[in-house]
């Protein structure tokens, strides 16, 4: 089945679309969340569980301090409030993944409330206000074997791995964000990519999308134009990347579009983003959260973190993205062109790191925007999620400086890079590219040039000095590339002037 979609730019004309950001990130503490169990990603599956993170009977759940030092300094960074006593409850609901039958979460009292994240958007600072930051424990996992898709219908039977099940997380959620108009899936976007950016810089979680350390839920619904009025809205679930974030956006509300504009209605529900073929479709009906029954947590005391605590993890946050982010471009020399083009392709990070590895800022912006951001597009991934690091990026621009590759060169050690060749020595070495700096082997291939092209040589003679760029093609053709040209010019202007 394919959905109607209006064009984009048809919403805007008829619409103002309200966004919704539900952000879960996995906590890199040591242990889970209520008990003692390792919190590491993989593992045999059911190796990592106890009665506790099982939900066997009589089983007693014990906080993780960590866990809530790691909320608070989330909590800080987002300008939120800290609560001065909270509890967990119990989020009521049958799935196999959780032993419990119910998720140990938080509902009415959240440890953190009332933030804002102020967002880049291509050089305008866009307010996102935040409701709250709660802690939780993430489910195990359902695996369905057989049958085409992966999801449960179809299968031949189900598999379930409880390692996951009782790691901390917390879930950030916005208020709706209203006024974006035409940029809101770039917002979506812009907050995903920022809030990871910041978890990143607080070190609280490895915060990868595409080992759903961070998971993003969207939220949308459209109200005519001027209305000041929310629709209905629709939540479309573990969106993986920041792109598919944007798309994710932009397909929502084209198609929401379609369906009110053709007199029908939005129905509530949960929706599945399709990464393949970018679009998102029905999974369940949503209602609100009276459905779960939440109750307060009775196994758990509450929470009640000592504001001497908390003025002590403040000192403890990093540089305000938005200051740094002037601080690094004032550092590196940028234009805001320049900067702006950094910030928007996802890459201060992926910089900030090759420069710390000893590549100069343009280079380093250099590969990573343009070499790498157009591979990473090509693929259709993150650029983030390219199999080459910043060290390594260093390392070839340092082979680069000390004359033993050109850049055309340095292209091929990236795509053996991509390929999982190996280091960039290794792949040099095994792909042949090191340049060819021997004067005999440069000398001869020269000489061959001259003797192969004798009234380009002569016009040479004559004093036609921008004859040389054909010879010194004809000896960069016959050394693959791998000579250094400004020698090469050299040595065809010695030959040829001295011999007059
Ligand atoms: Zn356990």
């Amino acid at each position: 089945m394919t959905d109607t979609l209006v064009s984009f730019d048809d919403v805007l004309t008829s619409y103002d679309p309200a966004l919704g950001l539900e952000v879960h990130v996995e906590l890199n503490t040591n242990t889970k969340m209520f008990c003692g169990c390792p919190a590491v990603f993989g593992g045999e599956p059911n190796t990592q569980v106890c009665p506790t993170c099982l939900g066997l009977p009589g089983a007693m759940p014990v906080v993780n301090g960590k866990a809530i030092e790691s909320a608070i300094r989330i909590g800080l960074a987002l300008n939120c409030e800290i609560a001065e006593w909270c509890r967990f409850a119990r989020k009521n609901y049958f799935y196999p993944d959780m032993p419990k039958n119910f998720q140990t979460s938080q509902y009415d009292e959240p440890i953190c409330f009332e933030g804002f994240l102020d967002v880049d958007v291509d050089g305008e600072v866009f307010r996102v206000e935040i409701e709250r930051a709660h802690m939780e424990e993430d489910t195990g996992k359902s695996l369905h074997v057989g049958g085409a898709t992966g999801r449960i219908h179809g299968a031949d039977y189900s598999l379930v791995d409880y390692n996951r099940a009782g790691i901390p997380l917390i879930e950030i959620v916005t208020k709706p964000i209203l006024g974006a108009g035409a940029k809101a899936p770039a917002v979506a976007r812009a907050y995903v990519s920022q809030l990871r950016d910041l978890i990143v810089a607080l070190g609280v979680s490895e915060a990868r999308m595409d080992q759903g350390n961070l998971r993003a839920d969207v939220n949308l619904s459209l109200a005519p134009k001027g209305s000041g009025k929310l629709g209905t809205r629709t939540e479309t679930k573990n969106v993986n990347s920041f792109r598919s974030v944007e798309r994710a956006v932009r397909y929502e509300m084209q198609r929401q579009a379609a369906i009110l504009d053709a007199g029908g209605s939005i129905l509530q529900e949960t929706r599945h983003w399709h990464e393949d073929t970018g679009v998102t479709t029905s999974g369940r009906e949503k209602s609100d959260a009276d459905d779960y029954r939440y109750f307060p947590e009775p196994d758990l005391v509450p929470v009640a973190p000592s504001r001497e605590w908390v003025d002590e993890l403040r000192g403890t946050l990093p540089e305000n993205p938005l200051l740094k982010r002037a601080r690094l471009q004032a550092d590196w020399g940028y234009t805001d062109l320049e900067m702006r083009d950094v910030v928007a392709s996802g890459v201060v990070g992926l910089i900030e790191e090759t420069v710390a590895a000893g590549a100069s800022p343009q280079s380093a912006r250099k590969w990573w925007l343009s070499e790498l951001g157009r591979r990473a597009n090509d693929a259709g991934v993150d650029i983030t999620d390219l199999q080459v690091t910043p060290v390594e990026v260093a390392t070839v621009q340092a082979l680069v400086d000390d004359g033993s590759l050109n850049d055309k060169l340095a292209r091929q050690v990236f795509d053996g890079l991509l390929a999982g060749e190996g280091t960039p020595a290794e792949i040099v070495a095994a792909r042949g590219l090191a340049i060819v700096s021997d004067e005999g082997a440069l000398s001869a291939a020269v000489d061959a040039a001259i003797a192969a092209n004798p009234d380009v040589a002569d016009k040479i003679r004559d004093g036609k000095v921008a004859a040389a760029g054909a010879l010194i093609g004809a000896v960069m053709k016959e050394m693959r590339g791998q000579a250094d040209a400004g020698r090469v010019r050299e040595l065809v202007l010695e030959k040829l002037t001295e011999t007059r």
